[in-house]
C-alpha cells in the first residue's frame, strides 16, 4: 500500500492551487452575484489544462488519469466551486467521445473542449424523470442517414453557453435502458429551444431545459453503438461521482482554512473564540472527517484507473461527501456569526453551491440503493 504522490503529481496540486488562489477565488463571488456565466475565464481554465484532463493527449488533452482528475478538480474548487461543473462536463465527455465517437467527431470537438474553446452539455434528465433515467421519453426516429428526435431535457448544466450537448434519446421504445442511445447535438441545429432557470445556487452554471422540436441529427453523430447510450453512461457516472466528492471536499476545505483564520482572529468574553472547545471541536471534526472523504474518493479513483470494480465506492463518494461537505460549510457559516449570513464572506455562497451536488449526478438516495444493492445482492436490496 503507498499513499505517496508521484512529484508530477504533487506539482499538478502545486501549480493548480496557486492558479485557484490567485485567478479565480478573487471572482467566485462576482458570476453568482451578477448570475454571469464565467466566460472570461474559460480559455484560460483551458490553458490551465484543466478541461483536457480526461481527452487522450493524441486528441488535444492531457490523458491524465482518473486519480489526477481527482487531484485537479479538488484545487480547482477551493477557488472556485462552480467553474468545476465544466470540467466535470469535459471529463465527462472527453471519455464518451474518446472512447466511443467516430474519428470525425473526435477531431472536431475534443482538441477545442479541452483548449476551453467549445463547451459541451450532457443531456440526460427529464421533466418527468431524473433518478429513473432509463425512463427517458425523448425519442430519436432514423430517417435515411439522420435521426429525427422530439422531447424535452431539463436541468442541463452550462446549458446556455454550451456549443453542444451529448445527448441521450430512446432509439427502441419497447426496450427501457437498453433502448436508450447517446448523439453529438451541435447546439445551433434548427428546432431546438432553450430556458434558463433561476438557481439557489451554481448560478454562473446556467442551467436550463432543452426543447427538442423534429431536430435531425446526422446518424454520423451517435455516439457508441446503437441502444448502448445508457451503460456508457451509467460507467462513466461511476468515476464522475468521486470527482464531485472531492469537488465538494475542496470548497469544505477551503472554506475551513478561512474558517480557521477567522476564529484566531475574532475576540468574545476577552479571548479569540477559537479557545473555546465548542468553536474548535467541529473544525477538528470537520478536518477529520474531511480526510476521510479525500482518502475513500483517491481510493476510488485509483481503482478505477487499475481497471477494477469501484461502483458502490464511487457511489459512496456520492451519497456522503455532498451532504458532508454541506455540513461542514453550514458550521463555519455559524463560526463567523452574523457575518457568514451575509454576502461579506464566500461562505454562505459555498453553501448554496454545494448543495445543489447532494442532487446533480444522483441523490443520496439513489446512492444507497446501488451501495445496498452491492451489500445484499439485486434479490434482497
Ligand atoms: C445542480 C444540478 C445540475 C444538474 N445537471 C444536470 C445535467 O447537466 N444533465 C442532466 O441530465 N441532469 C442534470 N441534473 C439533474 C439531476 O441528475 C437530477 O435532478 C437527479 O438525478 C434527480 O432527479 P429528479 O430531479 O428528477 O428527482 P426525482 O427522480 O423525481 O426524485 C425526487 C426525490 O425522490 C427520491 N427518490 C426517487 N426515487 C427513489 C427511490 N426509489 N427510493 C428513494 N428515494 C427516491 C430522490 O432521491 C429525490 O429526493 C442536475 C441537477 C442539479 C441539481
Amino acid at each position: 500500500m503507498d499513499f505517496a504522490l508521484t512529484d508530477e503529481q504533487r506539482i499538478l496540486q502545486q501549480s493548480l492551487a496557486a492558479f485557484a488562489r490567485a485567478e479565480l477565488a478573487p471572482h467566485y463571488t462576482r458570476w453568482d452575484r451578477n448570475r454571469e456565466f464565467p466566460a472570461k475565464i474559460w480559455p484560460r481554465l483551458g490553458q490551465m489544462g484543466v478541461f483536457g484532463l480526461r481527452v487522450p493527449e493524441e486528441l488535444g488533452g492531457n490523458g491524465l488519469s482518473y486519480l489526477e482528475a481527482g487531484l485537479a478538480i479538488e484545487q480547482v474548487a477551493k477557488g472556485d466551486f462552480n467553474v468545476c461543473y465544466g470540467i466535470l462536463n469535459a471529463c465527462f465527455a472527453g471519455d464518451i467521445i474518446g472512447r466511443f465517437a467516430s474519428p470525425d467527431i473526435r477531431d472536431a470537438w475534443l482538441a477545442p473542449l479541452a483548449a476551453g474553446q467549445k463547451i459541451l452539455s450532457v443531456c440526460l434528465t427529464e421533466p418527468h424523470c431524473g433518478s429513473d433515467a432509463a425512463a427517458i421519453r425523448t425519442r430519436a426516429v432514423r430517417d435515411g442517414d439522420h435521426f429525427v428526435v422530439n422531447g424535452e431535457k431539463s436541468a442541463i448544466t452550462l446549458l446556455m453557453a454550451a456549443d453542444a450537448a451529448i445527448l441521450f434519446a430512446r432509439t427502441a421504445p419497447e426496450k427501457k435502458a437498453a433502448g436508450v442511445s447517446a448523439f453529438l447535438l451541435p447546439l445551433d441545429s434548427p428546432g431546438l429551444s432553450k430556458s434558463r432557470y433561476e438557481d439557489m445556487g451554481g448560478r454562473g452554471i446556467v442551467r436550463g431545459s432543452l426543447f427538442l422540436d423534429d431536430v435531425r441529427i446526422p446518424a454520423a453523430n451517435m455516439i457508441g453503438p446503437e441502444n448502448a447510450g445508457f451503460t456508457q453512461v451509467m460507467q462513466t457516472f461511476d468515476y464522475t461521482r468521486a470527482l464531485i466528492g472531492l469537488m465538494c471536499l475542496g470548497a469544505a476545505e477551503q472554506t475551513l482554512e478561512e474558517t480557521v483564520d477567522y476564529v484566531k482572529g475574532r475576540q468574545a468574553f476577552g479571548q479569540p473564540i477559537s479557545k473555546n472547545q465548542g468553536v474548535s471541536f467541529p473544525l477538528a471534526e470537520a478536518k477529520a472527517k474531511l480526510e476521510m472523504l479525500r482518502w475513500l474518493c483517491y481510493r476510488t479513483l485509483w481503482l478505477r484507473d487499475q481497471g477494477l470494480p469501484h461502483t458502490a465506492e464511487a457511489a459512496m463518494c456520492k451519497a456522503e461527501g455532498p451532504a458532508l461537505c454541506a455540513d461542514v460549510i453550514r458550521d463555519c457559516l455559524v463560526l463567523h456569526g452574523h457575518y457568514g449570513y451575509t454576502q461579506d464572506f464566500p461562505v454562505e455562497q459555498r453553501y448554496r453551491d454545494v448543495l445543489g451536488q447532494m442532487i446533480a449526478d444522483g441523490t443520496p438516495q439513489i446512492m444507497k440503493m446501488i451501495i445496498a444493492r452491492h451489500m445484499l445482492g439485486r434479490e434482497f436490496a
